[in-house]
């Protein structure tokens, strides 16, 4: 049986894993890759790498330190866990199964798509999904967000603060009237297409089109110099399920130090109630489970 198990190996899981070998713990990270979502960086002809806070020495720094202890990781898929009387089982999608006395959830969020012709294209060529990390880019620019809800009104409103002009594709009737939505309304550089649904993302190397359809049916052309697409993060917390707390959209409920309500599992990063979806942040969550789970583990070592 392992001391600790960690699910994930994006910046939260890396770094707990990193924490926890320094603390000579026998230690097993499983993930379906390394990196996480760092693996996505939005390329812009006009923008430079030091332009964006990205964490990637640190994070790439724990990735070779893990890939070089072929021991201490396993490239599996999770599909569920079990409460043992001593422990915790967790089973692979492969059938393999892994027991641990604690465990630390770092499975991070999937971001939610528009699933129309040109997406797949030109993702991270123009067509974003974070305008919480990639606003500052667009200075002056043309943009568009994509999306019915508050992340979306969110991110039109921080992109208002820098961009030339903003068209806001899709909000609902409910959050415009929301404070938000109101100063969205009024403000001089924003456009609002309300209800309206993306059909098509074109480009020439970069997507530079959105083909839009009103509730009426009526198709147009929105230009941007770049687009986001804010439809919310589905946290993967599925394994977890029924075992620990979750809230009301799917998040891992977690203390602050990185504690579930069920001992011995702790969680870090994106898939948890944590504040903003950012790379130094899950680095910090990381760490802070690491030695929350050293602490619980500590009297039996
Ligand atoms: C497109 C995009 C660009 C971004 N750009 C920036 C940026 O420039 N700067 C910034 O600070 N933040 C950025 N972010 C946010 C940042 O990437 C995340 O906040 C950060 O990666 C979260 O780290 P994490 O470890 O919690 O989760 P993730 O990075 O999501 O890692 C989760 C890990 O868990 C694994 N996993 C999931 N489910 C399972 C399972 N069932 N079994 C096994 N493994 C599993 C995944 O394979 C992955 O390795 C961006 C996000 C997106 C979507």
């Amino acid at each position: 049986m392992y001391d600790l198990i960690i699910i994930g190996g994006g910046p939260a899981g890396l770094t707990a894993a990193i924490y926890a070998i320094r603390k000579r713990l026998n230690v097993l990270l499983i993930s379906k890759d390394l990196g996480g979502m760092t693996n996505y960086h939005l390329s812009l002809p006009w923008a430079e790498d030091y332009q964006v806070i990205r964490g990637l020495e640190i994070v790439n720094k724990f990735k070779s330190e893990l890939e070089y202890l072929k021991f201490a990781h396993q490239m599996e898929s999770v599909e569920h866990i079990e409460k043992l009387p001593e422990g915790f089982a967790v089973h692979a999608k492969n059938g393999a199964k892994f027991e641990a006395r604690a465990l630390i959830i770092a499975s991070g969020t999937r971001t939610r798509r528009l699933g129309v012709p040109g997406e797949k294209d030109y993702i991270m060529r123009g067509l974003c999904f974070s305008a919480l990390s990639y606003a500052p880019l667009f200075i002056d620019k043309e943009t568009a967000v994509v999306g019915e809800g508050e992340l979306a009104l969110r991110s039109a409103a921080e992109l208002a603060t820098v961009a030339k002009h903003v068209t806001l594709i899709g909000p609902g009737a409910a959050v415009l009237e929301t404070p938000l939505g109101v100063k969205l309304r009024k403000a001089k550089n924003v456009t609002i297409r309300a209800g309206y649904q993306v059909v098509a993302v074109k480009g020439n190397g970069y997507a530079d089109e959105l083909l839009v359809k009103s509730p009426q049916g009526k198709e147009e052309s929105v230009r941007a110099d770049g687009m986001f697409i804010e439809l919310g993060l589905v946290a993967n917390s599925q394994i977890v399920a029924g075992l620990v707390e979750l809230d009301a959209e799917g998040r891992i409920r977690v203390d602050n130090m990185a504690r579930t309500n069920v001992p011995g599992i702790f969680a870090a990063g994106d898939v948890t109630t944590s504040y903003a979806e950012q790379v130094l942040i899950a680095v910090g969550d990381g760490a802070k489970a690491a030695l929350s789970a050293y602490d619980y583990l500590l009297p039996a070592l």
